[in-house]
């Protein structure tokens, strides 16, 4: 029902709000969602469905898979390639988003997947052969299919999150339902501190996830695109409720196993989950890629060399080089340094210029002559530029004498040191 509703809110036209939206509202027809086809799964972006323009029109070719609702949803939102251009697809506007209705000719159904859970809704393949639609059904300007698939997603995933929570919810009320009343050693079971236990593990859960849901919901609300909160919604609340069915069987014993009872529906509703609208190994890459962009994760923080305490302590004082000449010998210098406060790690090019001062490209000249002499190493990205730098041995030889760099603590015998 609320499939591609997020999508028309922010990407669809006056007019185009005004015919659909009502009905997503009244719930009269279904939706459904169409990104995955067989060769793009994690890989959302690697589309093969294909959307020419022809006069007013757009032609859909292709197939979608895994797809919720297929066949019995009237409106089928769907994201297709509309350029071949590799400068596009390196920068995602390959894509265009669309809404097909049912009953266009070359619009067909194709095959209707079993499935571990989801009892209640059809999982099907869909084909488009020459599918016909006014452009007046494309979301979003061409290209722009990307942006509307992630703030789609970004709904989804909350709304996988908060019927979950929903579900954990029913999961507690269903064990103290059930262990008040199943007797065993003459006690009710809900006495004995082992399942105690499970059940407090579950509500505690129910709880983190239902204020996590909520406060990703509020950023929607807000306007905000809550990339990292929704995937951590979808991933926390789906292995919570795929655990909290685990527990669920324990605590009912048999009873747990069998469809009598719901709990083994909800580990099988878990387990799905897990996977559906991105797996949890994508939600993680979403969060690490997304948390690596923000501020917070960037803020300057340095270690440096307290003479005071003899040790490295973070530290927003300026570097004892700052100032100094630009040339190999001091470069070299504030490199050979960073050995002693960070004996592992290599410095990037901003470090450097941060402790010393001056210009980039000076500075990454002095890097290259340095490297030519073996007095560094450097590390390179894909397109060649020097990413981080470490002296050599030879470089902290020549930057500073070896006592410079010899540390011990204070219990540490001198008979022992040689
Ligand atoms: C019940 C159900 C309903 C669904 N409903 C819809 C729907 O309505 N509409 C729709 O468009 N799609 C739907 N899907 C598809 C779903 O979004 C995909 O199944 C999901 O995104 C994973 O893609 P895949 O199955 O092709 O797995 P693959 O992408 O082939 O992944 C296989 C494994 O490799 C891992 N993997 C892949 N890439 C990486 C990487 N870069 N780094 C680390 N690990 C990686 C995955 O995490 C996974 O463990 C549904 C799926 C299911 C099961």
């Amino acid at each position: 029902m609320l499939a591609g509703l997020e999508q028309m809110l922010k990407y669809g036209t006056e007019e185009q709000r005004q015919k659909w939206l009502p009905q997503m509202a009244s719930g009269e027809q279904l939706g459904a969602v169409c990104i995955t086809e067989p060769f793009a799964g994690s890989d959302a972006a690697n589309v093969m469905t294909t959307a020419v323009k022809d006069g007013d029109e757009w032609v859909i070719d292709g197939k979608k898979r895994y797809i919720t609702g297929g066949g019995v949803s009237d409106r089928y939102f769907i994201y297709a390639k509309t350029s071949e251009d590799p400068s596009d697809r390196k920068q995602y506007s390959h894509i265009t988003s669309f809404l097909v209705e049912k009953g266009l000719p070359g619009f067909h159904l194709e095959r209707v997947n079993p499935l571990v859970g989801f009892d209640n809704v059809p999982n099907t393949y869909l084909s488009f052969n020459n599918v016909r639609i006014p452009d007046e059904n494309r979301i979003g300007a061409v290209g722009k299919g990307w942006n509307v698939m992630m703030s789609g997603l970004n709904f989804e995933r909350l709304i996988a999150g908060a019927v979950y929570v929903g579900v954990i919810k029913d999961i507690i009320k269903l064990l103290f339902y059930y262990s008040k009343r199943r007797v065993q050693f003459r006690r009710s079971t809900n006495q004995f501190p082992g399942i105690q236990n499970e059940i407090a593990e579950i509500i505690a859960k129910y709880r983190m996830g239902r204020v996590f849901a909520y406060n990703c919901a509020k950023q929607l609300d807000d306007g905000q695109e809550p990339m990292i909160n929704a995937s951590i919604a979808k991933w926390f609340i789906s292995e919570y409720v795929r655990d909290a069915g685990l527990r669920a069987v324990q605590v009912m014993g048999g009873d747990g196993l069998t469809k009598f009872y719901p709990a083994e529906r909800i580990v099988r509703e878990g387990k799905i989950g897990e996977i559906v609208a991105g797996t949890t190994e994508v939600q993680k890459m979403i969060i690490y890629r997304f948390a690596s962009m923000l501020p917070e994760s960037n803020e300057p923080m340095r270690f440096r060399w307290s003479e005071e305490v003899n040790a490295p302590l973070l530290s927003k004082k300026e570097s004892q080089f700052k100032g100094l000449e630009i040339n190999e010998e001091n470069i070299l210098k504030v490199i050979a340094h960073d050995y002693k406060v960070n004996p592992g790690l290599y410095m990037t090019p901003d470090d450097v210029r941060q402790d010393i001062g001056g210009s980039r490209s000076a500075i990454r000249k002095t890097f290259e002559s340095l490297e030519e002499k073996k007095l560094i190493v450097t590390n390179r990205d894909r397109d060649g530029k020097i990413a981080l730098v470490k002296a050599t041995y030879d470089g902290t030889k020549k930057a500073f004498p070896d006592d410079y760099y010899r540390w011990f603590p204070d219990w540490y015998k001198d008979e022992d040191k040689f």
